[in-house]
């Protein structure tokens, strides 16, 4: 079985050719972020004309790299939601066109299915049913992986998502976009224990996540400081926000696995690309015997090869898209 997969939902344009679900024959990835860092952020205006632009070279690329041609395909799979729309449009216009030329299937999936998904890349061994901490820049859910593609949600962010919380706190602080990667590096030389910023708990609900408290904090810091006229250690407020953050993700994935009796904890998203949060959590499950699963960094920030792993199993579960397949920018998890 081979499918080539597609992800433009926000601004990477992906292309990927996997091979009987789990074997990645290419997977490649332009990114757009050096284009976006001029405004501090995504526009959504120029991510989709970005898109448009790249694309077939992108799926002409991630052919040749596997050495197939599109008359190898069985199916092509492409990510419909959750995402900007016009961006997400690109990927399923261009699917479309290659499914209807080939006569191949087409089979739309969630993005944050293949977030998951990207963990079964790595790991042989990784069947459902699992726990899985889902961080991104767009999400955070804390998640059952009762069956391939299916997911029971215990809890969720109230407020920011946990790579939105990295992307503020960095442009507070002066990092730059995207400040996920940027407060991981400088977090190396600060000292976590230097400021505590606040855990956010919820009351009754000890899978639930918030974020906003803890950007709050390091805001109200930053004044304090700014009114006093005393110079801030930026690697400090780095390490000491990331501290905040990745305790609170690490105590309530552990409660979950605990409470729900799961013996296999993996996490997935950009922000699972973060080192402490990896050493963290993996210290966690050894201590707790649970087993540990992380998708590599390249696998954890958008790409198609996790796209293609989803559609696999989305494939072989029978699920067929029609020609009217759109794009649905607020997609949630679980719905068709
Ligand atoms: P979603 O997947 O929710 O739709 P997205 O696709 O924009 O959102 P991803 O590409 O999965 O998000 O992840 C990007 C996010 O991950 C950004 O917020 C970025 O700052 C964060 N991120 C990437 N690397 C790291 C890192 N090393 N540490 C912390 N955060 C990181
Ligand atoms: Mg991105
Ligand atoms: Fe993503």
């Amino acid at each position: 079985n081979l499918i080539l997969a597609i992800e433009s939902s926000c601004d990477e344009t992906a292309a990927s050719v996997v091979k009987n679900g789990r074997t990645i024959l290419s997977n490649v990835i332009s990114s757009q972020i050096e284009l976006h860092k001029l405004y501090g952020g995504v526009v959504p205006e120029i991510a989709s004309r970005k898109h448009i632009e790249k694309i077939n070279q992108v799926v002409e690329q991630a052919l040749s790299d596997a050495g197939v041609t599109l008359d190898d395909l069985d199916a092509i799979g492409v990510t419909y939601g959750p995402g900007l729309v016009g961006a997400l449009l690109v990927g399923v216009a261009e699917a479309k066109a290659i499914a209807y030329a080939k006569k191949l299937p087409l089979v739309g999936v969630h993005h944050i299915e293949g977030h998951v998904s990207a963990n079964y890349i790595e790991h042989p061994d990784l069947e459902p049913p699992f726990l899985c901490l889902i961080v991104s820049g767009g999400h955070t859910h804390l998640v059952i992986v009762e069956d391939y593609g299916k997911f029971r949600i215990l809890g969720r962010t109230r407020d920011d998502a946990a790579g939105e919380a990295f992307d503020k706190v960095a442009r507070a602080i002066g990092l730059g976009y995207p400040g996920g990667p940027k407060i991981d590096k400088l977090s190396d030389e600060g000292n976590p224990d230097a400021i505590v910023f606040p855990k956010a708990k919820i009351e009754d609900c000890p899978y639930d996540f918030s974020f906003s408290g803890v950007k709050s904090a390091v805001l109200n810091y930053l004044n304090g400081a700014k009114m006093k006229g005393e110079e801030v250690n930026r690697a400090d407020i780095a390490a000491s926000f990331q501290k905040a953050v990745v305790d609170v993700l690490v105590e309530h994935t552990m409660q979950a696995a605990k409470d729900f009796h799961m013996d296999k904890v993996a996490i997935a998203g950009g922000v699972a690309s973060n080192k402490h949060l990896r050493e963290a959590m993996e210290k966690a499950c050894k201590e707790n015997g649970f087993r540990f699963y992380r998708p590599s960094p390249i696998f954890c920030t958008d790409n198609g090869a996790m796209i293609g792993v989803a559609a696999y199993y989305e494939f072989m579960k029978g699920t067929r898209h029609g020609w009217d397949l759109n794009a649905v920018p607020n997609l949630k998890l679980g719905e068709r």
